[in-house]
């Protein structure tokens, strides 16, 4: 499971949402999404994992600026995403990389029936056959009956629409779904299902997931290898276990130490994250976490993140350095 699907390299993404203003999203990012994992993205809100996955599919648009490489290494071409002219962008997304929006819940279309939506999709896909044999297909592998295919939005349940979303997802055969954040406003027990439901898929479709979440612990259930996401950079990358057994960056930690994951048992405390990012519209000199880190130095203040694209990566001058006693403390107030 070695070879590179998508590779990102030097990605920069600004919102300038107003003339005086400008939010750098993503700093300087590098990555590599190897074929057939399940890659999950983790951070707190704002921390630019969303960004991440609609700068894959080109949609920040003007007045926002994307810049840097993005390179698709598909099954029959490799594209550089940044370099498809309009016609090609449109054949990319959906049949090479198509992703599950955040807030998906409430993306489909609340007068046309289940059905309508995936011919919909298909007519903008230039797929023109076996509508039927295709909707039925798609809603099956989704966990979904025939029935659905009736349905108004509103008649579905929350569980239902995001199977629905997921098989509209996957209905033109991409090679890569994005998911961002899919399971955040289930119950427990249906977030479940849909996780099972999409490590399912990603067997047996040979699909590559990029898991978008907030959650360590919704993470650790579904990937095989975490991104731990900081103020627009991925501060620590490596396989699941790894992350949830030893994290290595103080940031991973302290995430790990509010989540709940397969280990935590009965007796853990769970803590809470102390303070804020930072403010992402002005410039970030040395290590971005430094405010809030609990064994943060006077190097770490000039500290230059270096390239994090391959393998695992630890963004940080002391990696390993703190231990669990310090998650109790995570202000830091002893300095
Ligand atoms: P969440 O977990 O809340 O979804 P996220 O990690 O997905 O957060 P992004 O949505 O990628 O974060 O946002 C990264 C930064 O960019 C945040 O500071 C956010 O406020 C800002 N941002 C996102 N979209 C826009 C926009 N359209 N205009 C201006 N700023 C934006
Ligand atoms: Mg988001």
């Amino acid at each position: 499971m070695n070879e590179v699907l998508l590779s990102i390299r030097n990605l920069n993404a600004t919102y300038n949402a107003d003339s005086n203003r400008s939010i750098h999203a993503i700093r300087d990012l590098n990555i590599d999404v190897l074929r057939g994992e399940v890659l999950a993205l983790v951070g707190e809100s704002g921390s630019g994992k969303s960004t991440m996955g609609l700068s894959i599919l080109r949609l920040i648009e003007s007045p926002h600026e994307i810049k840097g490489n993005i390179t698709f290494n598909g099954v029959d071409e490799q594209v550089s995403v940044f370099d498809l002219d309009p016609y090609k962008i449109r054949e990319f997304r959906w049949k090479k990389v198509a992703m599950v929006f955040q807030s998906a819940m409430n993306i489909l279309n609340p007068v046309m029936r289940v059905e309508a939506q995936f011919i919909d999709t298909f007519e903008a896909h230039g797929i023109i056959d076996d509508y039927d044999k295709r909707i039925n297909h798609y809603l099956e592998l989704a966990g979904l009956g025939k029935k659905v295919r009736r349905l108004y939005p509103h008649e579905l349940s929350g569980g239902m629409k995001q199977r629905v979303n997921i098989a509209l997802a996957l209905s033109c055969e991409p090679e890569l779904l994005i998911a961002d954040e899919p399971t955040t406003a289930l119950d427990v027990v249906v977030q479940r299902e849909v996780l099972y439901e999409l490590r399912r898929l990603k067997e047996e479709l040979n699909l590559t997931i990029i898991f978008i979440t907030h959650d360590l612990g919704v993470a650790s259930s579904i990937a095989d290898r975490i991104a731990v996401f900081y103020a627009g950079r991925i501060v620590e990358i490596n396989k699941k276990d790894e992350i949830t057994n030893n994290p290595m960056h103080p940031y991973s930690k302290l995430l790990l130490s509010t989540a709940i994951t397969l280990k935590t048992d009965k007796d853990s405390v769970l803590t809470q994250l102390e303070g804020t990012p930072p403010d992402l519209s002005v410039e970030i000199k040395g290590c971005s976490f430094y405010p809030r880190c609990p064994v943060r130095e006077n190097a770490c203040k000039s500290f230059t993140p270096n390239d994090q694209a391959k393998g695992e990566w630890v963004e940080c001058i002391k990696p390993g350095a703190m231990n669990l006693k310090e998650v109790d403390n995570p202000r830091g107030e002893r300095r």
